[in-house]
């Protein structure tokens, strides 16, 4: 049987990494795309050892001649969209360039698409920051139907992607879905989100590194999951008869101050939390040492205070459901992290 074609946009991210491996175990031809300017991204492909197994192509979706000239080289059945400018801070100091990539580069390819002749299947990967603080006292959980209320030019840009891709299967029957997934975290994460940050900041203290890790507010919730479980989540939404709109969680939320506790439990540090506000910290009995401090240039001009997702629609049409709980998550995030930090 002919193989199907599967094209990645943004292979070198955490989530095309693991994309294109399950892919490939699905027996996909796999297209990866990314931007010849950032081929050191290739590290996560290294890691899990598909640098070889797939073809990797040069693609800037700012730029829909790059577009299609991909299409046109190859015979595409499915494409993932998750090339983005994907770091909400950073969306704040770069908001025209997060709004070219991430909501103007998804109708790039959407518009490609729409001009071919043949079927081709689109998935958008939207994200639970559309949701913003849309969460009420009566519903306390995010669904498919809740609305959006975003707080960044990262999640506006988003919430264009999300929108224009319902547009284009509406208007032109194209199979165009979104899979709207709360975060989701692996060692593959970059370094600049705070659950890696974390995890990457406590293995070089306990490799005997003395500054403390600095980070922003503490206090916000987040419904985290394993991008490996995730990924299939993708794949399984493009298998559907139909497109549509699919809400990907555990339904568990945390904050990352209880993200810094079950770190410190699986290390077995004991430390404690004292002082409050930009003076609250975490500090190790013994040394006394500070191990993590509150420095007000990571908090954000504006916050997602809380969110957890309902992944019900999933579980139903999809059969699908997390594997991994926090606590496992944040286990395989530190082995992973202390194996490099002793490698050196
Ligand atoms: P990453 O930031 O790890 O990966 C994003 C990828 O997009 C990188 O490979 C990056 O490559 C690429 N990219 C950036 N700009 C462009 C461009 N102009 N043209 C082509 N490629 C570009 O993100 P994740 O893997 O974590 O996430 C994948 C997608 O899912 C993203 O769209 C993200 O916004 C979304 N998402 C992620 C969530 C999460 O928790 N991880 C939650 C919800 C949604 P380069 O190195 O060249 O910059
Ligand atoms: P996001 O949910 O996509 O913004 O993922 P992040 O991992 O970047 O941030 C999750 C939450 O952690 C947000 O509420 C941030 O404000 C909070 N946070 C606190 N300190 C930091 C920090 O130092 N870096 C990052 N990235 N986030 C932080």
């Amino acid at each position: 049987m002919k193989k199907k074609i599967a094209l990645i946009t943004g292979v070198s991210g955490q989530d095309g990494a693991y994309l294109a491996n399950f892919l490939l175990k699905k027996k996909y031809k796999v297209i990866g795309t990314d931007r010849r300017n950032s081929r050191d991204n290739g590290w996560r492909l290294k890691f899990l050892n598909i640098e070889d197994k797939i073809i990797q192509e040069d693609l800037d979706i700012c730029e829909i001649t790059h577009i299609l000239r991909i299409f046109e080289k190859y015979n595409i059945d499915e494409v993932y969209n998750l090339a983005a400018q994907s770091f909400v801070q950073s969306s704040f100091f770069h908001p025209i360039t997060t709004a070219q990539v991430t909501a103007l580069g998804a109708l790039n390819i959407l518009e490609v698409i729409r001009n071919k002749k043949k079927k081709i299947k689109f998935y958008q990967a939207s994200s639970s920051e559309m949701f913003g603080n849309s969460v009420t006292k009566n519903a306390n959980f995010l669904d498919e139907k809740s609305i959006f209320n975003p707080q960044s030019p990262y999640a506006i840009s988003k919430v264009f992607a999300h929108q224009i891709t319902k547009n284009y299967r509406n208007a032109y029957g194209m199979f165009a879905t979104n899979g709207i997934l709360f975060n989701h975290e692996s060692p593959l994460r970059g370094e600049e989100f705070i659950t890696r940050k974390i995890t990457k900041g406590f293995s070089r203290i306990m490799n005997g590194h003395n500054k403390p890790i600095s980070i922003g507010n503490i206090y916000a919730k987040r419904d985290w999951g394993f991008a490996g479980d995730y990924v299939e989540a993708m794949w399984k939404m493009m298998q559907q008869k139909k497109p549509d709109d699919y809400v990907i969680a555990t339904g568990k939320s945390y904050s990352i101050k209880q993200f810094i506790n079950f770190c410190v439990e699986i290390l077995n540090i004991k430390a404690y939390w004292t002082g409050k506000g930009l003076n609250e910290k975490l500090v190790d009995y013994k040394s006394k040492k500070c191990l993590i401090r509150i420095d007000k240039k990571f908090f954000r001009p504006s916050e997602v205070n809380y969110l957890k997702g309902n992944f019900n629609k999933a579980r139903k049409l999809l059969k699908w459901k997390p594997k991994t709980n926090l606590k496992e998550l944040v286990r395989i995030m530190i082995k992973e992290d202390m194996k490099s930090n002793n490698a050196g």
